[in-house]
């Protein structure tokens, strides 16, 4: 039997009222980053985007830890006001599909969500634009938390990150709309080369400048960027991080990124030898204290167990890749409130090359069970850390690795065949990347926020491949 539409409705509203509740009580006060302003929204499709040219914000090295503030339409922009009609809900947080959802946008902002027979009054209908939602479902725009915009991936992805300022920028643009189109919203930068932007002149990490230079502009992802990576000396070819050789030199290091404008400082965990890791825990902890003081956050590559276990005992806030963990290092992460970012699809990808090149580390039988077997284990790594209550986001690695801007549905897939239910895995790839953020609006859909949402075809919560099947993507209307 049907509830009526006033009873539906209720219970619809209350609904959404606890869903953004959750939203916001999730949100880390303590080392929340500096709100972002919302884009004016714009019927503007994402074209070739055209860097502004204008010189780039001169940040601070200790930002100041403000809430995210609701979006503030541009009154410029007029009033555009597109109601999505009767679509399916999925938002990450349990195994429940919403049918029969409605949701009106103004202006950029979601004005409300009410059950698709029962909306009530919406507005001047001249000017109201309708979806038709039908058969589709709404997900919200995808964070992204594993990712390096300046770089394109590939089979020769370490290769392409020597390749010059001017191209990388240029691959960071094309990225952008690789990002939108598959219905990412945010991108959490872990890693971009240093180098002479050549837009605003300074030599930083590459992601800086990109960051600063679309914040605002319509159709760009919001972009949280760590900087250059931070490495013991040997652990990567010489050129393209910040080399280091003490205890000492690493905090200095870490903090000079922070001087440089970078929302958060990513350490490198893997050294040169992979069965010991490069820092002690002291040292570690050490840079974690002083990151910590300046309101940003710290993570760490550590794609081997002796870096994950020092980077857990010492609190970092999220450990990368995860690739090798034990329960030890699982009990300790959860105990610590320390995050993992799954990057399963780079195995994946790497498999796909066993046909596709002949590069003998994917094309030989070896290489193929070597990475099969890395896979094997970086899965069981999930599950421990599932298990043991640890946060999971997810991340493509693109760039930094083999994957490309538009596969963090690879990802999704992915942790669904490691163990995590479909909605998790939606959730790493939502709002899971949104507290990691430390951002209120990211990865959720909720009355009064921005319409970061996009539409695909399929049941997100019984079918991870949906993900894949983006055909609207409601910021870039
Ligand atoms: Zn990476």
């Amino acid at each position: 039997m049907t509830a009526s539409p006033s009873v539906s409705r209720r219970r619809f509203l209350a609904w959404s009222a606890a869903a953004s509740a959750a939203a916001v009580a999730a949100c880390v006060p303590t080392t929340v980053l500096p709100s972002e302003g919302r884009p004016p929204t714009s019927a503007t499709p994402v074209t070739a985007p055209v860097p502004s040219g204008s010189a780039a914000p001169n940040r601070k090295p200790a930002p100041i830890p403000t809430p995210s503030t609701a979006p503030s339409p541009s009154p410029a922009a007029g009033r555009r006001r597109t109601l999505y009609r009767d679509g399916a809900l999925a938002d990450g947080r349990s195994d429940r599909l919403r049918l029969g959802v409605s949701i009106l946008v103004e202006d950029g902002v979601i004005r409300w969500i009410r059950p698709a027979d029962d909306e009530g009054p919406t507005g001047r209908g001249a000017q109201l634009r309708v979806i038709d939602a039908s058969g589709s479902t709404l997900v919200p725009g995808l964070v992204d938390a594993h990712s390096h915009l300046t770089m394109p991936g590939g089979a020769r992805w370490i290769d392409r990150g020597f390749d010059p300022p001017e191209r990388l920028v240029e691959v960071a643009e094309a990225n952008a709309v690789l990002l939108g189109r598959a219905g990412v919203r945010w991108a959490r930068d872990v890693g971009a080369p240093r180098g002479r932007d050549p837009v605003d002149g300074r030599e930083r990490a590459l992601s800086l400048g990109l960051r600063d230079r679309w914040r605002g502009i319509p159709g760009y992802p919001m972009i949280r960027a760590a900087g250059t990576w931070i490495t013991r000396r040997g652990s990567l070819p010489a050129g393209l991080t910040v080399e280091v050789g003490s205890g000492d030199a690493l905090r200095r290091a870490a903090l000079g990124q922070l001087e440089d404008g970078a929302d958060l400082v990513k350490l490198y965990l893997d050294g040169p030898d992979t069965d010991h890791a490069p820092w002690s825990v002291a040292e570690v902890r050490r840079v974690v204290e002083a990151v910590h003081a300046r309101g940003a956050r710290v993570t760490a590559h550590a794609s081997r167990l002796s870096g994950a276990r020092v980077g857990a005992e010492a609190g970092v806030d999220a450990l990368e890749h995860g690739f090798e963990l034990d329960a030890d290092v699982a009990q300790t992460m959860a105990e610590k409130g320390v995050a993992l970012v799954s990057t399963l699809a780079v195995f994946r990808s790497w498999l796909t090359f066993g046909r596709t090149t002949r590069l003998p580390r994917f094309a030989t039988e070896d290489g193929r069970r070597a990475i099969r077997e890395r896979q094997e284990a970086a899965e069981a790594a999930i599950r421990i850390a599932n298990r043991a209550g640890v946060a999971i986001a997810a991340g493509t690695d693109f760039g930094g690795g083999s994957t490309r801007a538009n596969q963090l549905a690879w990802e999704v897939e992915a942790l669904v065949e490691a163990g995590l239910e479909p909605w998790q895995a939606l959730g790493a790839a939502t709002w899971r990347g949104g507290e990691l953020l430390g951002e209120a609006e990211a990865g959720v859909i909720h009355e009064g926020g921005p319409a970061d949402f996009s539409l695909v075809h399929g049941d997100p919560t019984s079918d991870p491949t949906a993900l894949w099947r983006v055909w609207h993507v409601a910021w870039l209307d």
